[in-house]
């Protein structure tokens, strides 16, 4: 067993290079994504814990939502954007595991998430998940189950797709769009159940109102989002 390790483990080095993520270095524990340096130097926003915050007044008179949080702040050329990128367009779901682990010790950590009953990963539309091979929010939702402890639903909502192009039309015509996109295929299983709708980053919001819009109408739901990183509108 020994032997075998020795010999495969150059070639699954030359496979798979043991850099950082953040920042290419090749001072890497085994196993790890990041340098000790970069995971010290991740832009943690702390929202889990704090009410009223960014994340939270982004919905402020859209949509009523219990608590809301994002683990990062996203910027461009940072660390967080590196792993996005690593995670959704190259595929890396280990990494992305590791992303929703983060955020899910920081949801357990805070007593504002306390009585989630389901964790649903945003959907995406179906060709699009087909084309990446899988949604990067239900692999944070397997991460943040494996802090937690919590069912995850995949198939309860579905995006449905539009026709008409979204370029051209109006900013109204475009909301409706938005809006009139998830479909709530078993309602009664979501009945008086508190939601964590996950997502991957947080921009304008309107994605997630548009789902969550369409999860409270189901009567006695209540809703709360966590969402990997914040981008700046
Ligand atoms: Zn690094």
């Amino acid at each position: 067993m020994k032997l075998t390790t020795t010999i495969l483990s150059p070639f699954v080095h030359f496979f798979y290079p043991h850099n950082c993520i953040g920042c290419g270095s090749d001072i890497l524990e085994s196993g790890n994504f990041l340098c000790l340096d970069c995971i010290n130097d991740l832009p943690h926003t702390g929202f889990a814990l704090h009410p009223g915050n960014p994340v939270e007044k982004i919905f402020w008179g859209r949509l009523p939502i219990t608590s809301a949080m994002s683990e990062f702040y996203f910027s461009k050329d940072s660390i967080i954007q590196n792993c996005i990128h690593e995670f959704k367009y190259r595929g890396n779901k280990k990494l992305g595991l590791y992303l929703g682990k983060i955020m899910g010790k920081s949801i357990l950590n805070s007593n504002r998430f306390s009585n989630i009953d389901y964790l649903i990963p945003l959907p995406l539309f179906t060709a699009k998940e087909s084309k990446r091979g899988f949604n990067q929010s239900s692999i944070l939702c397997s991460g943040i189950n494996e802090i937690m402890n919590l069912p995850i639903l995949t198939q309860n909502v579905k995006r449905i797709v539009h026709t008409e192009t979204q370029t051209k039309k109006g900013r109204i015509q475009r909301w409706e769009n938005v809006e009139k996109s998830f479909l709530i295929t078993e309602p009664a299983m979501l009945k008086g159940k508190h939601i964590l709708l996950v997502d991957d980053v947080i921009t304008t919001g309107a994605t997630i109102e548009a789902c969550g819009r369409e999860i409270l109408k189901i009567e006695g739901t209540k809703l709360s989002v966590a969402s990997l990183a914040i981008s700046k509108k």
